[in-house]
């Protein structure tokens, strides 16, 4: 007699995850691994087998880019506009709202409070989420850097793309409300704001569809392999500690991806 089917659990990802596995499959394991180490003292199991073939490009498919909008120059909201949300974990983030415009929603007031999509077993915290004229909803991630010449051109800045699509969804799953874009706001904090800019990532069918395509990719993957290549391992954190035996680079510090890309100015 068979025994009845056991159900397996959906493995837990984040936006973070999304964006470490499009970088590097075997960058998602280690930092995982070290997340884990953070909690219980030991660093995690890490899926990646030992013979594992190095890949040139992360097996995850970029997300549609072509609707993306890129402003340059300061953003500023309309004095309808609300902030609703905000993460009480960051600390850098900017003042972009007055104290009136402030209404955050009591539901997800505290630094722990993630925004969860159980049908699709994902979790994360936007920085910001903003009611537009009270009404359309937006997340938006706040970067210190600047925004970069060409974007469209330039891939090294993908990743964000695929951060503002997983916080749309998450928005969408926790408000009840799909954002019609999320925004990505580079703040260029060692420019004094002098290259200011803000992008923003329609989400749509398409966006919508790509971010299942990818949570189902990361899942399947078996081998989490690593992509060694100096525009990735220069900014590893798992590498900052020599724990990627197939490191290309040494790790030259968080800004390293963006200079290896070529998109310093
Ligand atoms: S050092 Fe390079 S190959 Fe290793 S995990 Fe980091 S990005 Fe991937």
């Amino acid at each position: 007699m068979l025994a009845p089917p056991v159900a397996v659990p959906t493995e837990h990802l984040t936006p973070h995850d999304l964006v470490a596995y499009f970088r590097c499959p075997h960058e998602m394991e280690l930092e995982r691994a070290r997340r884990h180490r953070d909690v219980h003292g030991s660093l995690g199991a890490v899926r990646t087998p030992s013979d594992v073939v190095p890949l040139r490009h992360s097996p995850l498919l970029p997300p549609p880019l072509g609707a993306v909008r890129v402003n340059q120059g300061r953003l500023a909201f309309a004095p309808s506009d609300r902030l609703v949300y905000e993460d009480d974990g960051e600390d850098d983030l900017p003042v972009l709202f007055a104290p009136e415009q402030v209404a955050l929603d009591a539901r997800f007031r505290t630094a722990t409070e993630n925004l969860v999509d159980l049908s699709l077993g994902f979790a994360g915290r936007p920085d910001l989420v903003i009611a537009l004229a009270g009404q359309q909803l937006v997340p938006l991630e706040y970067k210190a850097t600047h925004l970069f010449v060409g974007y469209h051109e330039a891939h090294g800045r993908l990743f964000d793309t695929v951060q503002a699509i997983a916080q749309c969804r998450l928005v969408e799953a926790s408000f009840g409300r799909r954002p019609p874009y999320g925004i990505v706001l580079y703040g260029d904090a060692a420019g004094d704001g002098l290259h200011e800019g803000w992008v923003e990532v329609p989400y749509g069918d398409a966006e919508a569809g790509w971010l299942r395509y990818a949570l189902a990719q990361v899942r399947g993957d078996p081998l989490r392999a690593p992509v060694p290549a100096e525009r990735n391992c220069g900014g590893c954190e798992p590498n900052s500690e020599g724990l990627c035996r197939f490191a290309a680079s040494r790790y030259e510090g968080p800004h390293h991806r963006a200079w290896a890309a070529g998109l310093r100015r």
